[in-house]
């Protein structure tokens, strides 16, 4: 079966969700859509190469999951609410079973987000997923990492660090402690494989959070890019960091911290708020830190500064 043309994915995702403001979907050379009077558009976009953003193996489900994950928490950090996907698959070989199991992970995410796929093409070559996400949010309202102030309190979702604590696991780069209970294990694994992007609470933080960026990439480095463009530093203090039970069991407090702080793929929110400012009720984020006068993070434990060396995951680095 010829690869080149968008059929077999356009078939796997036919009956995906039509949005009323869908003008022309797949199937021309262009999607038309029309963007809501008042609201305006955030596009992002991101590549998952295998062997680099995920282990070769990789399930197809996992991977067709976090193709569209890693962008929806894009468009969440900007306070976008997400609308519509394109999608450029490269594959090794047309593999319907391994097709059929990536458009489901893809189209399970798709349609709790009320997102609608409305273009893609396919290639041969190493297996590369490229996803273009666009969101919308009232004209005026996108959440920038710039926006900070020495004194704005840093607030983080979720439990950092379960992500890179699945992909030690799952690449045998860790083990567990032997008391670890095996749903501890699952619990880690599954917040590498199918992370949950944070779009209800970036929506929730217009007008409410002064700077926001998704976790991509570590906290200590995603928070120091933040900072930066705040043109201000940030502090952590490690004893408030939110530790889920399951690291906390399979890795320890130590090595819990580090992947906290230096672990990707978490694709979670970290955001600042002024100090005197309100949280919406219900939100479900955790104070780390707080944005202070000068640069760079500093890292405390309790009281006191300790030595933290971040860097973060770069690609390009050695
Ligand atoms: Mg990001």
């Amino acid at each position: 079966m010829p690869l080149s043309e968008f059929a077999l994915i356009e078939r796997y995702f036919r009956d995906l969700g039509a949005r009323r403001d869908t003008r022309i979907g797949v199937g021309d050379d262009g999607a038309v859509l029309a963007v809501p009077p008042g609201q305006e558009v955030v596009a992002v976009v991101d590549t998952l190469v295998e062997g680099v953003h995920f282990p070769a193996g990789t399930a197809a489900r996992s991977i067709g999951h976090r193709a569209l994950a890693v962008n929806l928490s894009d468009l969440a950090a900007m306070g976008a609410t997400p609308a519509w996907a394109l999608l450029a698959l490269t594959l090794p070989r047309a593999d319907e079973a391994w097709l059929a199991e990536f458009t489901a992970g893809f189209a399970a995410l798709a349609r709790a987000h009320d997102v609608q796929l409305v273009g893609g093409d396919t290639t041969a070559g190493p297996l590369t997923i490229t996803v273009q996400a666009l969101g919308l949010l009232p004209r005026g309202t996108a959440l920038l990492r710039g926006g900070g102030q020495a004194g704005d309190l840093v607030f983080v979702t979720g439990t950092p660090g379960d992500a890179a604590g699945g992909l030690a696991l799952l690449q045998e780069r860790m083990r567990a402690r032997p008391d670890a209970a095996a749903n501890s294990l699952d619990a880690l694994r599954d917040r590498f494989l199918f992370p949950t992007p944070r779009c209800a609470t970036g929506a929730r933080l217009r007008g409410v959070a002064s700077a926001c960026i998704d976790i991509s990439d570590g906290l200590a480095g995603d928070l120091a890019k933040l900072a930066a463009a705040s043109g201000c530093g940030a502090r952590v203090d490690v004893t408030q960091l939110p530790l889920s039970a399951a690291l906390l069991a399979v890795a320890g407090r130590a090595a819990a911290e580090h992947f906290a702080l230096t672990g990707g793929d978490d694709y979670e929110l970290c955001f600042t708020v002024p100090a005197q400012a309100p949280l919406p009720d219900g939100l479900a984020c955790t104070a780390i830190g707080q944005l202070v006068e000068g640069r760079g993070l500093t890292v405390c434990r309790g009281g006191s500064v300790i030595d933290f060396s971040h860097s973060g995951f770069d690609h390009f680095a050695n």
